[in-house]
């Protein structure tokens, strides 16, 4: 049986990113082979639409960039992600970078102006606490 994998479904071109595009990335085929592809998007799964304004953490935080504290909606979201990793036993995970949801180890800082600081998106936090090893997308050839 294929070990199974979850995966942003932003990088398998499931429209779910804010702007209701996607981050397709072509390697994602050849993951097909090797694992059963388990594709979750937190921010859709914690009740948000798509497309929707975009957000990024601050703290303990996330906010749109209207101002707005969409914190609940993150939580809710990665609590969700969480619940189906381990109803699928995913042991890894393949996740969008810098993301406030997927990202991990690095992400957008907060103020809307590209800048990036260290710190994982809310869901990615999640994941790595149950002990799920999580790859960014520039990793993937680690799991090819
Ligand atoms: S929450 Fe994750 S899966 Fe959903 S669009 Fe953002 S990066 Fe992609």
């Amino acid at each position: 049986m294929k070990k199974r994998l979850l995966i942003s479904a932003c990088l398998m071109g499931i429209n779910c990113k804010y702007n209701g595009g996607n981050n397709y990335i072509p390697e994602v085929e050849q993951l097909k082979e090797k694992y059963e592809l388990i594709p979750v998007c937190a921010e859709i799964l914690g009740g948000l639409p798509t497309p929707r304004i975009p957000s990024e953490r601050r703290g303990t935080k996330v906010w749109n960039r209207e101002g707005e504290d969409v914190t609940e909606n993150f939580l809710r979201g990665a609590e969700e992600v969480g619940k189906t990793a381990r109803f699928f036993g995913c042991g890894q995970a393949l996740l969008k970078e810098r993301s406030p949801s997927c990202g991990y180890g690095e992400i957008y800082d907060g103020t809307f102006s590209g800048y990036l600081t260290q710190g994982n998106g809310i869901a990615a936090e999640l994941l790595s606490n149950m002990g799920i090893r999580i790859y960014g997308e520039s990793e993937i050839r680690k799991l090819l």
